[in-house]
């Protein structure tokens, strides 16, 4: 039974969303010299801020403050200073949690209680991990040295934890960036400028440009960047790839997933399913590792389902500053006609689909918890990243079939294991051909810990030790 409750609305007060926000360079908000674009909430399509579009000269400006930044101030500094400053931003992070929480929320239409108990403070346990790091390098296995100037393209199902990742390890190690917001989702960037300012850090180290594809374009192919860190799709990963081939840039790419979620008939149900609906609802299902292909063991197929789709019809859908809410708003008009139009695909293939059945709000962008049942390898909502909370069940017999479905795809980013022995989590891990395999559980992130994929999934590591590989030119061996 689902008890009904009162809304309680996290108060938007604490946020002071400026009408027109330009482009921070060189420690300053300056105008940009191209136009500008809208960034609107998705829960209620209104429009929250005009936000510059940078051109290729703001661009160039902007690899010129970072270049700067690096050979006067940033690469000189011990990296016991650096780490102040690292430690200084944490902690201003985590004084105005709150502040980000909501303005996240708003921006990309993520519940609150996402937002304010995973988001943010794992941003700030990113940068109080790697001001750690910044002055025992040289126990790092990947040398001290720094690249020179890091130009970041990041993506908006995670807007800030994914500038965390991107910037955290580049300041640690002594480089100075670039970094682009995705066009969707600006405004928590901006304000982590706003926290650049506060923590004193020097003009330069820290750049944000707003903007789109073509901004994107112009920092990844500039020819006095020495590094190259994307996460997005894995269409524009290749097409990055293509660009800085041939040149002497250092790339890391993480791009999207396909995860197979496993469970054995000897899994706990009721905890396996907690973890389903987080592998792939969390996030209205816009996570790159999101367990979207549930495989489950042939035996406990009806019951799981049935357990599963009880589960799903008390989830709350709705306003994302309400705290009660578990599912909001999918963050654009064109990522919904994207969910839209391969659920139609599915139909179209023969699976059936079944969805909560709820009250859709008339304004923003909306899509209900679905599943389909009676999917197979070859259907393409088995195959293809939906990026939305749209969940694809097949089942299998043996644990030798689970292993051949799970690793039948082009990508190879994450995995969920659900059973009861120990030997069987080693031995599927071992076998199954993603960057991360999580047993028992799901979607857990931690700074100590290394993220990225295998195959279309990408190539390089963010988080833990291992994270520092990309901003380092390596040990002198
Ligand atoms: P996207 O590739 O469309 O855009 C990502 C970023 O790249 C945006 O900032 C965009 O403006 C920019 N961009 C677009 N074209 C560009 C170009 N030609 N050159 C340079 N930059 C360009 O992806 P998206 O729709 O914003 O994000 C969703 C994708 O991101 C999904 O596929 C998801 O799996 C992936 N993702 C991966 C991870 C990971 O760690 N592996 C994490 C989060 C998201």
């Amino acid at each position: 039974m689902t008890f009904e409750y009162a809304p309680a609305p996290e108060s938007r007060a604490i946020v002071d969303i400026k009408p027109s926000y330009g482009l921070f360079v060189n420690g300053e908000f300056v105008d940009g010299t191209g136009t500008a674009f809208k960034t609107i909430n998705p829960a209620t399509e209104e429009v929250l801020a005009e936000v510059a579009e940078a051109s290729e000269a703001d661009v160039d400006e902007a690899v010129k403050a970072a270049r700067r930044a690096y050979t006067r101030v940033w690469s000189k500094m011990s990296g016991a200073e650096r780490a102040k400053y690292l430690y200084r931003i944490a902690r201003i992070i985590q004084e105005r949690g709150r502040e980000l929480a909501v303005l996240e929320s708003i921006d990309n239409g993520k519940p609150i209680k996402e937002s304010r108990d995973v988001d943010i403070p794992v941003v700030a346990a990113h940068f109080f991990y790697y001001a750690g790091w910044a002055d025992k390098l040289e126990h790092s296995g990947y040398g001290s040295t720094p690249l020179g100037v890091a130009g970041q393209v990041i993506p908006w199902n995670f807007p800030l934890l994914m500038l965390a990742w991107k910037i955290a390890p580049a300041l640690a190690c002594g480089n100075t960036v670039v970094l682009k917001p995705a066009e969707t989702t600006p405004l928590t960037a901006l304000l982590f400028a706003e926290i650049c300012q506060q923590a004193d850090l020097p003009p330069g180290v820290v750049n944000i440009v707003t903007g789109a594809g073509e901004t994107g374009r112009a920092i990844v192919s500039h020819p006095d960047v020495d590094k190259v860190a994307f996460t997005g799709s894995t269409e524009v990963g290749k097409a990055i790839a293509r660009a800085v081939a041939g040149t002497d840039k250092k790339v890391t790419l993480e791009l999207g997933g396909k995860a197979a979620n496993i469970v054995f008939d000897d899994a706990p149900i009721d905890q396996a399913v907690e973890g389903i609906v987080d592998g792939i609802f969390f996030n209205q299902g816009h996570v790159c590792c999101a367990g979207s292909r549930l495989l489950v063991q042939e035996s406990v197929a009806d019951e799981l389902l049935e357990r599963l789709k009880r589960r799903m019809s008390t989830l709350r859908m709705g306003d994302p500053l309400d705290k009660n809410t578990d599912i909001g708003a999918i963050n654009s008009g064109e990522q919904l006609m994207r969910i839209r139009e391969l659920s139609e695909v599915g139909d179209a293939e023969g699976a059936e689909r079944w969805e909560v059945a709820c009250d859709l709000p008339t304004k923003g962008f909306w899509f209900p918890p679905t599943l389909f049942t009676g999917v197979s390898q070859a259907h393409r909502i088995a195959r293809e990243e939906i990026f939305g909370p749209v969940l694809s069940v097949l089942t299998f017999r043996t644990p030798s079939e689970a292993i051949e479905k799970a690793n039948n795809t082009p990508f190879g980013l994450s995995a969920g294991v659900w059973t009861d022995k120990g030997s069987r989590i080693l031995s599927m891990a071992n076998r199954l051909r993603a960057g991360v395999v999580w047993a028992n559980t799901f979607n857990k992130f931690d700074p100590t810990s290394p993220f990225g994929g295998y195959k279309e999934s990408g190539y390089g590591r963010e988080g833990g030790r291992h994270g520092l590989e990309a901003y380092l030119k390596g040990a002198d061996i």
